[in-house]
This record gives C-alpha cells, structure tokens and sequence, in this order.
C-alpha cells in the first residue's frame, strides 16, 4: 500500500483527491495547520470521515515537517496548501508571498536533506503566466506574474525547478487554471455566483455583486483535475504540466447563463469598481496536449456542462448540513 502525505487537506483539492487515492487503497495523511480550528465539513461531504489520518504540521516550521516525513515516509508527497485567492493576495502580499513560498521550500529542502525517494507535487498555477503575449499558453510561456499570489506560486514553480535539476528531487508542478466544486469557498467566483444567485431565487439575498467581469478564463471541474494530479506522480520522470480545459468563457456570460437557469432578472448583477482587482488579465486559456499526451488525461466538458453540474448541487444542498 502507497502512502500519500496531502497539505491543504480540507480544501477543495485536498478533499477530492483524498476521494481518489482513497479509492486507488492509498493511505492517506492529510496535514492541516490547526487540529482544533480543522474544519471537515469536505471529508463529511465526500464520506471520508475517519478514513484519512490528520495531522498538524505548520509547513513554516521546518522541523515540524521533518517529524512527519521521518513518522511517514510517504511515497507521494501532495503540497496543495496555500493562501489560494487572489483577491486576498492583494490584501495580504506579504503573509501571501511569505507563506506560498517558504513552505514550498520547507518541504522539498526537508526531502532532500532526508534522502528520500519521496515524489513531491507542487501546486503551481496559470496565475503565474498573467500577461501573456500570445494565447494559449503552454509549458514553455514565459511567466509574468500580476499578483502578490501569482508571484508567490511562480516563486514555488521555480524552487520545484531548481530542486529537481540541482539536487534530483522529484518534483513535479501541476499548473493548474481555474477549477470549481460544490466544496469550493464561497469568495470564489463561480461559487459565489451560484450560491448568491440560490439565494437571491429564495429571497435571501437581493442583488450580485461582481467586479469586472469582462474578462475571460479558462475554468474546469475539480474532480477531473484531481486525476491530472495524481497521474503526474505516476509518471517515471517528474515534468511540468499544464492542466486546463483548453477553451475560455466570459466571466459575464456565466452570470447570464446561471441567472437564466433561476430566472433572476439582469437588472439583480451590480458591477461595484471597488471590486475590481488593481491588475487583471483581460483573457487566458491553455493548451493541455503535454498532459493528455503523457499522462493520458482525458477531459472534454465543456465550462457550461460543468456550469449545469454545480448548479445541481448547489440546488440538492440548499438548506442542507453541507451548504
Ligand atoms: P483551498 O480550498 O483554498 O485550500 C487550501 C488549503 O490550504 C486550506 O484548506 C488550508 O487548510 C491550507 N492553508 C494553509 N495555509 C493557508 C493560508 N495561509 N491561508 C489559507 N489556507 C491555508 O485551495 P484549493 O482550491 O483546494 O487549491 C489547492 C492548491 O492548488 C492551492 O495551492 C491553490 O493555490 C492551487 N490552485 C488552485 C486552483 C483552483 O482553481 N482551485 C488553480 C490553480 C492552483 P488548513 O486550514 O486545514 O491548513
């Protein structure tokens, strides 16, 4: 039986793919930062209550990790833990920077001067590529980071980088775009969208509001790009691999598409500047031939079909234990 260590095990990644390598008969240890703040309203909502093991690990403090890797050994290391949003990055660029950083280094410094044989995947992000001259972007774009967060996770991809060419640590980035969940946070976009857009339906909110959504992204679903993840740990060489659904939407479009589904009139969508983020890229999708190709990944929703899922679930959830 493998083991797998997963940071950021009760966020919306960390809970999925618990789900599969559960599934796969991995032993799974999920590290949290706080065991009496841990909230697993995921592992109730996916059925994997007591079917992880929690631990507490402070991924700043470096002898915190190291116990663990001694304790476990693991065979997979997943680090998904991170100050993920954006929009707190601009409030928080130091405590962002500082954190998406320094536990990235904590962990693979911790591996190398361990020795262990230990796959590390690093959860990198298409935020890194911000301004981008030329769409889609691949592997091989130059990165042009336009937030304190995008800057933190290009900073995390090239220390990866570095300890795979300079020290031979298996170190695989995941880039990831855009993926949704029921589980994800409500300040995130999509979620937002829906959740509000329920309530506004149910007369528990009046208006959405947004900030500018006229830009567009390339977004998919969580627990398709969970198995992009693993299978590039599976892979005998470690590489770096874009993970996308190929195609942009409209942040507006989606609105309009979710509104129409409850029938919520567009005169209820509020475009407030003080949303809008100091800096933004107007549109970004990838090209995800390099993973399909080499890890076989297959994903061919298209962001609506994803859209109709969600919604759904929002729906079966409302005024449930889980909304
Ligand atoms: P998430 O739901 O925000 O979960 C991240 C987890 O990290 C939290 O549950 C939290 O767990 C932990 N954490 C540790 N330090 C934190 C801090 N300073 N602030 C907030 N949380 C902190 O993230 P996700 O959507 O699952 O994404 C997983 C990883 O993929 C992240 O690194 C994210 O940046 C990256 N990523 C996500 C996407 C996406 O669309 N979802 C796209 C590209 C990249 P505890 O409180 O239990 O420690």
């Amino acid at each position: 039986m493998k083991t797998a260590i997963i940071t950021g095990i009760t966020g919306q990644d960390g809970a999925y793919l618990s789900q599969l390598l559960i599934h796969e008969n991995y032993k799974v240890v999920g590290l949290t930062r706080s065991y009496n703040n841990l909230n697993i309203s995921s592992f109730k909502y996916l059925n994997l209550v007591n079917k992880i093991k929690i631990e507490e690990c402070d991924l700043l403090d470096f002898s915190s990790i190291i116990k663990i890797l001694l304790k476990y050994k693991p065979d997979e290391f997943y680090n998904l833990a991170a100050q993920s949003s954006v929009s707190v990055s601009f409030e928080q660029p130091i405590g962002t920077i500082n954190y998406n950083t320094q536990s990235v280094l904590n962990i693979l410094e911790s591996i190398r001067l361990l020795k262990l044989d230990t796959k590390m995947y690093q959860a990198s992000s298409s935020e890194m590529f911000g301004y981008v001259k030329s769409l889609p972007v691949n592997e091989t774009t130059p990165l042009h980071p336009l937030s304190p967060y995008a800057i933190s996770k290009a900073s995390g991809y090239w220390i990866g980088i570095n300890y795979r060419e300079s020290y031979g640590v298996h170190c695989v980035n995941g880039i990831l775009f855009n993926h949704e969940s029921y589980l994800r946070s409500p300040n995130f976009f999509i979620k937002k969208v829906i959740k509000t857009s329920l309530d506004i339906k149910n007369n528990h909110a009046n208006v959405l509001s947004v900030g500018n959504i006229d830009i567009k992204r390339d977004f998919g679903f969580a627990a398709d790009y969970v198995k992009a993840i693993w299978l590039s740990l599976q892979h005998n060489k470690a590489n770096d691999y874009l993970i996308c659904s190929g195609k942009s939407v409209f942040l507006r479009d989606i609105i309009y598409y979710v509104f129409e589904y409850f029938g919520i009139k567009k005169e209820k969508l509020v475009e407030d500047p003080a949303l809008f983020r100091p800096t933004d890229i107007k549109d970004m999708y990838g090209d995800n031939t390099k993973a399909k190709t080499l890890l076989k990944w297959e994903y061919n929703k298209s962001f609506f079909d994803v859209l109709d899922i969600l919604i759904q679930e929002e729906i079966n959830n409302y005024n449930t234990k889980f909304a």
